[in-house]
Order: structure tokens, then sequence, then C-alpha cells
């Protein structure tokens, strides 16, 4: 095995990530023939980008840069550690808005590096090459596309005319705390987006593609809507495995509960692997790994067309996640 890919959101992915190259530098996927030197590509979602007092943020980019770059804050799971707020207080003394979305002192270089570097004229994946360079993050960091798209919300809104508001996924998920009916999940400018460069290559040169526990509509979901992935992925000689982000019919973390309604999605982990679907039936997956909790799905996720395993999927730890992996990838083996 030379090479494997990994599609992936913020702090799901990132985690997942982490325990996979844990697994590798262990040689626990060496009876697979991955070596520690395994190439490993991530393509990151980017519609949960936004721009912020004149800067361009890229949430899930930075959250798997600053984790597998040993910056990251574990307790928050986003931003650097050991922050400080110093220029939010001076904004909010300001009186400028956003005041929801908070940016730290020290996460403010990175973007303002990038926002820097792309009003130079270069594009984002050229961008965030140039901050792994300080961050050495292990694996080859691909956003998924350089255009700009992003997820918008449709939330109610008894104000307007139509009853209804339209927001960015980040004011959804800051400031309204996920916590207001999802009437619909619109990515804008995906339909016109081009894959980043390396980023079909990755999926039809891997010999593993790996859909780690990310959120399936505003992580994978959108990396899949980029015009040419889907393709890519039903076209890639290797197998594609997954690892379900619903334990128990519940998200461990986040809102992927609320969007996956939003979308007419069951919420349970046989649910969102019959929303990928099995590539022997036109679908994305090879195999599809449920937590002990949902053993009862297994049949179920079979009847798909899917490899499935029971196994537990809690990312407690390195040791844990690092299993995770190794059951993933024992799916299709
Ligand atoms: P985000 O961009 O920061 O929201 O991160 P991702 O999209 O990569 O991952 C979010 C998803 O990770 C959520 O839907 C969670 O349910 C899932 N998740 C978080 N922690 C765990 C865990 O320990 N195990 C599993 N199976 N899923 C997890
Ligand atoms: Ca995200």
């Amino acid at each position: 095995m030379r090479s494997l890919t990994v599609l992936s959101g913020g702090i799901g992915g990132a985690r997942f990530l982490q325990g996979l190259l844990h697994a590798l530098r262990a040689g626990r996927l060496a009876h697979l023939g991955a070596t520690p030197d395994v190439r490993v590509d991530v393509v990151v979602n980017t519609a949960d980008d936004l721009w912020v007092h004149g800067l361009k943020v890229c949430p899930d980019l930075d959250t798997v840069m600053y984790t597998l770059g040993d910056g990251i804050d574990p307790e928050r799971g986003w931003g650097r550690r050991e922050e400080s707020w110093h220029a939010r207080e001076e904004l909010a003394a300001y009186g400028v808005e956003p005041t929801w979305f908070g940016l730290g002192d020290r996460d403010l270089a990175t973007h303002l590096v990038r926002t820097q570097m792309l009003e130079a004229g270069y594009p984002l994946s050229a961008v965030t090459e140039a901050l792994c360079r300080r961050w050495q993050p292990g694996v080859r960091l691909l956003p998924m596309t350089d255009d700009r798209v992003e997820t918008h919300v449709a939330v109610p809104d008894p104000e307007s005319a139509s009853g209804t508001r339209v927001v960015h996924f980040q004011e959804y998920w800051v400031r309204l705390r996920a916590e207001v009916p999802v009437e619909a999940v619109v990515v804008v400018g995906q339909d016109t987006a081009t894959p980043g460069p390396g980023v079909l290559d990755a999926i039809g040169d891997a010999d593993l593609v790996i859909l780690p526990p990310s959120n399936p509509v505003v992580s994978v979901g959108t990396i899949l809507g980029v015009p040419g992935v889907r393709d890519a992925l039903r076209g890639t000689p290797a197998p594609v495995v997954g690892i379900s982000p619903i334990i128990g019919g519940r998200h461990v973390r986040g809102m992927a509960e609320q969007l996956l309604a939003g979308i007419g999605v069951e919420v349970s982990a046989a649910g969102v692997a019959a929303h990928y679907g099995a590539r022997s039936r036109g679908g994305l997956l090879d195999g599809w790994l449920v937590d002990s909790a949902d053993a009862g799905e297994v049949e179920r996720v079979e009847a798909e067309g899917l490899a499935c395993r029971a196994v537990p999927l809690l990312m407690t730890d390195d040791e844990a996640t690092a299993s995770m992996a190794v059951a993933a990838a024992g799916l299709v083996s």
C-alpha cells in the first residue's frame, strides 16, 4: 500500500487522522502492506470557510492542521492552544460585528498570512501548503476546491415576508447554536466549483479511501458535491470505506442530527450508510463501520450491499481511534 486518502471535515476528521497516523507509526496496518511512510492525502472541506473582519478563515483546514501539527487546543477541539483573546475584546469594544465568531490572537496570525497570500494571488491550495510548512502535519492537506463555496442554511424567520432567512453555516452553528430548525441546506457556488489541485488524483490513485466520521452533510457531503468527486470515488480502483459519525441514533458532537433530519436522511448509522450507498449499486462505499451499540443495524447495512462490522467507535484516545482505523481498513481486505 503506497497511499491512503481521507475526506475530512474538522474535529471528527482531525481526530480520526490522528488515530490513523498513530496506527501507521505503530505498524498496525503493516499486515495490509502499509509502511509508516505511506502517503496520506486529506481532501478537506472548505464550505465552512468565511470572511471575518476582512480575513479568510478556513475552520476545517485549520482544525486538521493544528491537530496534526500539535497546535490544537485539546479541550475545545478547535483553535490554538494557550490562546488569548485580546483582539476579540478590542473589536467588541469598537462594537464591530460579528461578535459571535471569536478569533484568538494566535489563530489570527494564520488568517493574516492566509489572507495576505490570497490577496497576492495564490490559490488556497498553495496557501495551505505554505501554512503546512510550519505545522508539518504529516499528511498532504488538499482543499476540496480553490473556488469560493459556502454552505448556507435556511432557518425560520417570522419577521421576513417569506418566513425564512438564509444564514451562513457558521452563523447557524456558532450564533444560533444549531437550535433552530433546518429548512434547507444550500451549498452556494458548488455547481461551478472545480476540485482543488491533486484532489481527483488523490482519490483515483489511492490504495484505500476512507470517509472518517465527519459530518455527512456539511463536511463529507460538501466535498462529494464538488463536481467530479463522486465520479472519482465511483471510479477509483481503491476500496472506499466509511465510519459512522452517528452512534445510537445521536451524533457524538456537533449538529449532524439536525442537518441529516433537515435533508431527510434517517439519523442512524444505517441511515447514513444508505445515504452514501454501496458502490456495487451506484453509491460510494464498499464498507461501513458502525459502533458496537449499533450491532443490530449491521444486517441492514449489509442488505444495502456494504461490508459492515460493529466495533467501538468512540475516539477517546489515539489508541482507540487507531483501532477504528485498523478495523475500517480490515473491512475490505
Ligand atoms: P467539524 O467540521 O468540526 O464539525 O468536524 P467533522 O465534520 O469532521 O466531524 C463531526 C462529526 O464527528 C460529528 O457528526 C460527530 O458525531 C462525529 N464525531 C465526533 N467525535 C466522534 C467520535 O468519537 N466517534 C464517532 N464515531 N464520531 C464522532
Ligand atoms: Ca466543519
